[in-house]
């Protein structure tokens, strides 16, 4: 058996697994069908294999070209399915975003699972640099496209992440900011419809605005300023997620909003302008720290491991569950009490400073996890220290 055929397996074994838990006298797992495989795939390395494995009449039929079989068991059969997708024996993903922040380190991830991953993106804030390590792999494509306009591929799963994530840079060019928010999602819902792929939409905590209700729950509808500067983001990521529910109504499409809440980590742009690779950057350039308004504002700061473990984990959560989905570290700092932590842990000699406060900066932000913990099992592990201390080495290597 090869990496091919053993894939293909696997992909049966995923398709038919919930199918197979279900039979009354069979009761198995999905793990247990996985080890099943597993045994089998192992029994043929050593060169020993027969055909007694559960499995064996599956890999007989694939051996043959035979695309349904009969499973029996205790004299019993019964019917399982070919996968729908037989393209390809990986699940092909399109990650939308690929070359920034966030999307690199999920673009890691699937790579090392052995999905075979299109990174689309257009380099606006991102970079080939994030990704240099994967080109070459061979489940790995990268591709220079703006998401405004459509794209096509056949594909089994979407993660929407193209958009500017940093004030300073979606700022910089707000209809840019909007249309790819809203083109971009609306070329995305499109390729997965026509593609009856999945599809999971980055969305953002920036949709509560400047919140009256803390912590934010998915519930809350928000408080946001529709002409203001921040709006091209805010109304934006609104708009698209109206657009995803709207597909998912009128279409039946299978899809997933998370709503992330801010996230730091190495890749950031040491010029990103958000306020974690500012301040880090400027204590380590012993520059002074830069505070908008009193510091009194508060944030709540995610890991990006942790969030990348959160997307997973929505995107291969039920049909039924669509989100939206609070994703976030419910712990909450004031930016002064940030800016205070920086500098002792890089040992900086920098000052504080205070500049005037953006506007409509929100005065608060902390989400509520309790949908993500009940739904996705899934809550934050990394604490503010211990991922302030992994982005502060990555920002020393770049010096
Ligand atoms: P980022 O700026 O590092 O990454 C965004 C990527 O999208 C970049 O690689 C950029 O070049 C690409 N891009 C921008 N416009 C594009 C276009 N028109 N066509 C193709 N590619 C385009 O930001 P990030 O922090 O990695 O954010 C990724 C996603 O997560 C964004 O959708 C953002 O809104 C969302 N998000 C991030 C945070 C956070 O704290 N980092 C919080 C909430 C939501
Ligand atoms: N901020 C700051 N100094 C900086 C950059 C940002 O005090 O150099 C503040 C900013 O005004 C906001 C908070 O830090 O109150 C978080 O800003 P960021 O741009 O990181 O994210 P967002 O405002 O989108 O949550």
């Amino acid at each position: 058996m090869d990496f091919r055929q053993f894939k293909q397996l696997l992909k049966y074994a995923d398709h038919n697994a919930e199918a197979i838990s279900q039979m009354p006298e069979v009761n198995l797992s999905k793990s247990y069908i996985f080890r099943d495989i597993l045994k089998c795939y192992l029994v043929v390395k050593n060169g020993k294999f027969s055909f007694k494995n559960r499995l064996n009449r599956a890999f007989e039929c694939l051996k043959h070209g035979v695309t349904s079989y009969t499973f029996v068991r205790y004299n019993k059969e019964y019917q399982l399915e070919e996968p729908k997708t037989t393209f390809s024996e990986m699940k092909r993903i399109l990650v939308t975003g690929g070359a920034g922040f966030i999307g690199s380190h999920l673009c890691d991830r699937l790579v090392k699972e052995g999905n075979d991953v299109i990174c689309l993106d257009n380099f606006y804030t991102g970079s080939k640099e994030n990704v240099w390590h994967l080109i070459g792999k061979p489940n790995f494509e990268i591709v220079r496209h703006d998401v405004c306009q459509p794209y096509w591929a056949e594909i089994d799963e979407i993660y929407n992440l193209a958009c500017p994530a940093s004030p300073v840079y979606y700022q910089n060019d707000p209809i840019q900011t909007t249309k790819t928010s809203v083109f971009g999602a609306y070329f995305m819902l499109g390729l997965a419809r026509r593609t009856k792929c999945k599809i999971l939409q980055s969305s953002t905590s920036e949709v509560y605005g400047d919140p009256t209700v803390h912590p934010q729950p998915e519930t809350y509808w928000g408080n946001v300023n529709m002409i203001g500067v921040r709006s091209c983001y805010d109304e934006g990521k609104r708009c698209a997620e109206t657009l995803f529910y709207d597909y998912h109504r009128l279409h039946g499409l299978r899809i997933k909003i998370i709503r992330i809440f801010n996230t730091y980590g190495p890749r950031m742009a040491e010029n990103d302008g958000r306020v974690i690779s500012n301040f880090i950057m400027q204590a380590l350039r012993g520059e002074d720290i830069t505070i908008y308004g009193d510091g009194t504002q508060t944030r709540s700061f995610q890991y990006v491991s942790d969030l990348i473990e959160g997307m997973i984990r929505m995107m291969n959560s039920g049909d039924d569950f669509t989100g939206p989905v609070n994703i976030g570290n419910p712990g909450e700092f004031t930016m002064l009490e940030l800016a205070e932590k920086v500098i002792a842990m890089t040992g900086s000699k920098s000052k504080i400073v205070f500049s005037p406060l953006p506007s409509d900066d929100p005065k608060m932000r902390k989400p509520d996890i309790a949908l993500a913990k009940a739904k996705l099992n899934w809550e934050p592990k990394v604490g503010l220290d211990e991922g302030l201390k992994e982005t502060i080495d990555y920002f020393k290597s770049r010096l």
